[in-house]
């Protein structure tokens, strides 16, 4: 970790802003055909049906620039974990860093969305935003995760008023959440605006649910397109391609 001063543009005013500069603590890097994903340790959330092993510490620290020396120009980066967003000054020196390399990469944040709030979107501009809302139920939500999903919520009306471009989804996971929660979702959304929806398929870790079948997730598809243009589910547009590699540990 090493402290610099760095001049920039912030909410339009030009001025010198001091910021300690901080790295984030990644476990690995994954590579496919169009995006290199980094896997962040740490989560705020204890979400009862994870398999990422990245929610505990683990990895270590390393700078936006030496990521950047391991990820072809052509790529596009995605933050993922556990939750990027537990240190947001970690997260943001990570991405001047990754902005600054040369081409013109896309950035894409995988979050919960728990620590997004106005400030903090008004730092990540142009950056792409994919949100999971667990369940739309506030019980249902902390009991899964451990968390209120308050500022999930706000965060997916502040992420359309501010114009961002960003996805919501939600893992189908049987018994816990299924078509009529996602059906609440959907209509949550569309209150909002036509938001890109994607309904992920639970992949089963130990016993603690079973995989959905093909036709709950059509269902759940259908459903959620009572009320939204742009549903997708993981099984025609996989988030973790057949093809990924893991191309560093740390
Ligand atoms: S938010 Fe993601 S990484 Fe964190 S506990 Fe939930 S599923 Fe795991």
């Amino acid at each position: 970790m090493k402290p610099i001063l760095v001049s920039g543009l912030a909410r339009n005013m030009l001025y010198p802003i001091s910021i300690l500069w901080k790295n984030m603590r990644v476990s690995y890097l994954a590579i496919s055909e169009k995006r290199c994903t980094v896997q962040i340790s740490g989560c705020n959330f204890k979400c009862r049906g994870c398999f990422s092993n990245e929610k505990g510490e683990c990895g270590m620290e390393i700078t936006g620039s030496q990521l950047a020396k391991y990820i072809p120009a052509d790529k596009e980066i995605m933050l993922a974990g556990g939750e990027p967003t537990l240190d947001r000054q970690e997260m943001l020196s990570t991405i001047s860093e990754l902005k600054n390399k040369p081409g013109k990469r896309k950035i894409i944040i995988s979050t919960n969305g728990s620590r997004l709030d106005k400030d903090l979107l008004e730092e990540l501009e142009g950056i792409t935003v994919h949100i999971d809302l667990k369940a739309y139920g506030p019980e249902l939500h902390r009991w899964y995760t451990g968390k209120d999903n308050k500022n999930v919520l706000s965060a997916i009306r502040l992420l359309y008023e501010q114009d961002f471009d960003f996805q919501v989804s939600t893992v189908f996971i049987p018994d816990i959440i299924e078509t009529p929660e996602i059906g609440d979702i959907a209509r949550f959304l569309s209150e909002i605006g036509d938001i890109r929806y994607k309904i992920m398929r639970y992949v089963p870790v130990g016993d603690f649910s079973r995989r959905p079948y093909v036709w709950e997730i059509e269902d759940a598809v259908n459903t959620a397109h009572k009320y939204l243009g742009n549903v997708t589910s993981s099984m025609e547009n996989r988030s973790h391609p057949k093809n990924r590699k893991t191309i560093a540990t740390f």
